[in-house]
């Protein structure tokens, strides 16, 4: 039996067939779920309303997260479709450009930090605070981070602070959540090329560097992080909550110096 049968999740983060978002999605569908999608601008809507047509869905609603009121109304939205629901997967993360490259101290501004931590961090508290009534009683939230959370990261920068600002976000999430069943985890993930990463300076050299580096010596797939997401949405992990879970190839255990080594 297919494993997420019989439950609806909400898939934020969607920009096209190479999101993290997309790979999520498509693990979700095959294993019988029901989805619904939001897209953040309307040059996106296009794009998502045919994306969603390879999961069978016809939910597409528009959401910003910037703005509170555009959360409530996503939530109205969804209500007229859906009454209750499984969960959410939490994809989104944004700095602007000039945050993410150069020495951290020198580039980062107030404007660049506040913006940062509330597209990539509040959002996913934001979202579940306005949907919490909606939620089932063994709902799951996913949301997607990065080891720069934990490691000073170069180029990553303000997107670090706000990723360990997102990781605390699950652990109290899932704290508040818990009492009533509702489980909160992060997937933290290896790097992916996608058009979020593309604002990263130098993120064709983190993907190398993974590659040759990481104990299974490759990069991981959007579909290797929709498996995991099907588990942390399933009921297979009913007793994992306010966990960091790394789909990396095992790039954060490992100090590899091969590659070091040979360049001597
Ligand atoms: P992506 O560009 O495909 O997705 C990012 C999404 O965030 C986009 O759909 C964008 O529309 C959305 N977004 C940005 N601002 C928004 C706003 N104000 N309101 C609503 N949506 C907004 O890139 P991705 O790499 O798939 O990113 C998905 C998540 O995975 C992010 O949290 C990212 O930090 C995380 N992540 C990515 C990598 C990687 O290497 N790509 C690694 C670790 C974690």
């Amino acid at each position: 039996m297919a494993l997420l049968s019989n439950k609806r999740i909400l898939v934020t983060g969607i920009a096209n067939n190479r999101s993290i978002a997309y790979g999520i999605a498509q693990s979700l569908h095959r294993e019988g779920a029901e989805l619904a999608f939001t897209y953040h601008t309307d040059k996106l809507k296009l794009r998502v309303q045919n994306l969603s047509k390879n999961f069978d869905s016809d939910i597409v609603l528009p959401c910003d997260v910037s703005e509170d009121s555009c959360i409530d109304k996503l939530f109205v939205e969804l209500n007229k479709k859906w009454s209750t629901f499984d969960g959410f997967v939490h994809a989104i993360a944004f700095a602007p450009t000039d945050q993410l490259t150069g020495d951290y101290v020198d580039t980062v501004t107030r404007e660049g930090f506040t913006l940062s931590h509330t597209i990539s961090s509040y959002s996913f508290v934001g979202i579940a605070k306005a949907c919490r009534n909606m939620l089932t009683n063994s709902a799951s939230l996913v949301t997607l981070t990065y080891l720069g959370a934990m490691r000073a990261t170069p180029y990553y920068n303000v997107m670090g602070l706000a990723k360990a600002s997102l990781e605390a976000n699950t652990r109290y999430m899932a704290n508040a959540m818990g009492p009533k069943g509702i489980r909160v985890n992060a997937i933290s993930c290896g790097p992916v090329r996608t058009l979020a990463s593309s604002g990263i300076k130098n993120f064709k050299k983190m993907l190398l560097c993974y590659q040759r580096q990481s104990p299974i010596r490759r990069n991981i797939s959007i579909e290797e992080i929709g498996n995991v997401a099907v588990f942390l949405f399933s009921d297979l992990s009913s007793g994992i909550t306010g966990e960091i879970i790394y789909v990396d190839g095992g790039f954060n255990i490992a100090s590899n110096i091969d590659d070091v080594e040979q360049s001597m």
